[in-house]
């Protein structure tokens, strides 16, 4: 079968090698001039840096090490410790908390308050499964962990109200789903949450080093890659395939496979969609991100690759720490992301501004340390992440009704999916599990 893949993102590519391997002829339409999507490395002051962490996990699932052994060579990906902390209240605890964690931080008061809270939830257990995120982790784990913990960080990064917010986020966030206490006990005991997140790969070089070998390899099996090519249209052809128009030209395939949002897809479709549904996809929430790239005088100021600030005092949501990953050395390279709105000062300001904010909330992290901002890069994300809000939820599932009547359009990727930490093992085992989908 001729196939298309839209966008070559970690998803795009697993799935365009994943057909190709199965016998397949496959086009690979990219609107950005290279491969990696969200994913690709960005070259900066002589090296290469991601847009956030990356992390992808050395424990990970079978088919997807089976994917990178064929595409890289072992001594190509290094292997590290992941440390990220938590900056709360103004103190440091381990990323992912284990309760050992929580219970010294909070010390003997409140955590007899988070115990007691904790049995009080599950004695009174509701048998409906919450909707939403407030009535999650309190059903889950307490009123006192989600006030103490979740609910000012979740509001940060969200701008949104706990109740607002669905419990498929929360479910992401904690793995939590069944209220039986061995299951509970199971997902909650630090060693079982750690083992999965302590180590991880990264690509010598940086992660588009495992992008590029994956567009060769697509390449040595006949794959097909158009770039600068954004879809501008599709639709169903007379005889029972797909057509899709880039580059002005239209082309026919059997199947289609998309890994861009379903919102984007439904503007790109040929019989244009019910004006009702079309406002329906507008009204999706997202959150704007910006990344303030600052190389400093020194090297050794953040010893973590990175720090969730659930503080009040900045807002700074995440910083990574870039030279944390590979293996070079020189000064440091911190990223600062800030998740924001259309409407907020910083996006509209100009750059000057921007610095001046990542400069004060470095300030506020590192008092009595005295550095230098060598140079900056600020890079701008519009609507970057989903909002994992009810709202987007129910349009969604609209949305999805509604292209589920396109039999050989089918949708994969972090774009066309609820789950919130959604990362790079995931978009590679779903663009795998998508090319198995299609038979001969
Ligand atoms: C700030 C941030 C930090 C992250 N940190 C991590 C992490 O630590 N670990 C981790 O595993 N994951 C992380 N991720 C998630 C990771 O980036 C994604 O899960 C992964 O890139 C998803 O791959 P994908 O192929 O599904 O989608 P994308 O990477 O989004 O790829 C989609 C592709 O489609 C292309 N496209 C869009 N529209 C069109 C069009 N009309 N025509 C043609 N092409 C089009 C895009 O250009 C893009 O290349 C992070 C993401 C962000 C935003």
């Amino acid at each position: 079968m001729l196939i298309a893949v839209i966008g070559a993102g970690p998803c795009g590519l697993a799935c365009a090698y994943g057909l190709l391997k199965r016998g397949h002829q496959v086009d690979i339409y990219e609107r950005e001039q290279a491969v990696g999507g969200l994913s690709k490395s960005m070259p900066l002051w002589g090296r290469n840096v991601e847009l956030g962490p990356h992390f992808l996990p050395a424990r990970m699932d079978a088919q997807v090490k089976a994917l990178l052994e064929e595409l890289m060579n072992e001594d190509e990906l290094l292997l590290y410790r992941r440390s990220s902390r938590i900056r709360i209240e103004g103190r440091l605890i381990d990323y992912p908390p284990g309760v050992p964690d929580l219970l010294r931080f909070w010390g003997l008061r409140r955590s007899g308050a988070a115990i007691f809270f904790f049995l009080h939830a599950f004695i009174r257990k509701k048998s409906a499964e919450p909707n939403d995120l407030e009535s999650y982790i309190k059903t889950y784990l307490g009123s006192f962990i989600y006030r103490h913990f979740f609910k000012e960080y979740t509001e940060k990064l969200w701008r949104l109200s706990c109740a607002s917010i669905s419990s498929e986020y929360a479910r992401s966030l904690i793995g939590l789903g069944d209220l039986r206490i061995l299951s509970l006990l199971k997902k909650i005991l630090p060693s079982v949450r750690k083992a999965k997140h302590s180590y991880c790969l990264y690509p010598e070089g940086g992660m588009s080093r495992l992008w590029s070998a994956a567009q060769s390899a697509i390449e040595n099996r006949g794959g097909r890659f158009y770039f600068g090519a954004a879809v501008g249209s599709i639709g169903e052809d007379e005889g029972g395939g797909m057509a899709l128009k880039a580059y002005g030209r239209e082309e026919r395939y059997d199947n289609i496979v998309s890994t861009i949002p379903e919102a984007k897809l439904l503007a790109l479709l040929r019989d244009a969609p019910p004006c009702a549904l079309m406002e329906r996809a507008r009204s999706l929430q997202s959150r704007n991100v910006l990344f303030i790239f600052l190389r400093i005088d020194r090297s050794g100021l953040m010893e973590h690759h990175t720090l969730y600030l659930h503080d009040r005092g900045v807002e700074c949501v995440r910083i990574t720490n870039c030279s944390r990953f590979g293996s070079e050395c020189g000064n440091d390279v911190l990223l600062l992301e800030y998740w924001m709105d259309d409407r907020d000062e910083l996006w509209l300001g100009d750059e000057e501004c921007m610095i001046r904010r990542a400069r004060k909330d470095l300030d506020v992290l590192l008092t009595n340390v005295e550095f230098l901002i060598m140079d900056t890069k600020i890079v701008r994300l519009p609507k970057a992440i989903p909002v994992p809000s009810l709202h987007n939820k129910r349009c969604r599932v609209e949305i999805g009704a509604y292209l589920n009547r396109y039999k050989n359009l089918l949708r994969t990727g972090r774009a066309n999916q609820d789950q919130f930490n959604y990362g790079m093992e995931e978009a590679l085992k779903d663009g795998l599990l998508c090319a198995g989908t299609l038979k001969e």
